[in-house]
């Protein structure tokens, strides 16, 4: 057993199998929205990603294909998807830049470790979808110096330092 290895990492991939990738860490916080943007790209009733920083994510196989996609903000997404199944695994959203990326949960190998921090663009939840008591829940965003952590505050302080937004 290698000792320097982080205590916790999280592996995650595609369906064919040709991508898998490693978060180093915990996320900052994991989004669970439930815009009509994010039902349509899922094709269900909400997405639920993990915010984390770029460099915290390692490729272990394989190479993404970064597809740029029109977004509600209208800066646009980049997204990040296996080349031969189109698996969608992460994405960034054009006001992050490239230093914070947005993994998709349900291609974790366990991606039970990840429950949403909190709800958002529930206005257009669908209506079958009950949100349990005691998460956060916005009918829009929030501001994350409200709700995230403040090491997490902190650790996306750093990334963006060493990232600037394009
Ligand atoms: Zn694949
Ligand atoms: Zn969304």
């Amino acid at each position: 057993m290698n000792m320097n290895a982080p205590s916790t990492s999280f592996d995650g991939g595609c369906t064919c199998r040709q991508v898998r990738y490693r978060l180093t860490s915990r996320p900052l916080f994991v989004n669970c929205c439930h815009c009509r943007w994010c039902q349509r790209e899922t094709g269900t009733a909400f997405a639920l990603n993990a915010l984390i920083e770029a460099d915290r994510v390692q490729l272990l196989a394989g190479e993404v294909e970064v597809v740029d996609t029109p977004s509600n903000s209208g800066k646009g997404q980049r997204i990040s998807r296996c080349p031969t199944c189109r698996i969608a695994l992460w994405s960034n959203y054009g006001g992050g830049g490239d230093a914070i990326r947005f993994i998709r949960v349900g291609t974790l190998d366990d991606p039970d470790r990840f429950p949403p921090d909190v709800h958002i663009f529930t206005a257009s939840k669908q209506p079958w979808v009950v949100l349990p008591p005691g998460t956060p829940a916005v009918a829009e965003y929030y501001k994350s110096s409200e709700l995230w952590p403040a090491e997490s505050l902190e650790r996306r302080a750093a990334a963006l330092a060493r990232v600037p937004p394009r």
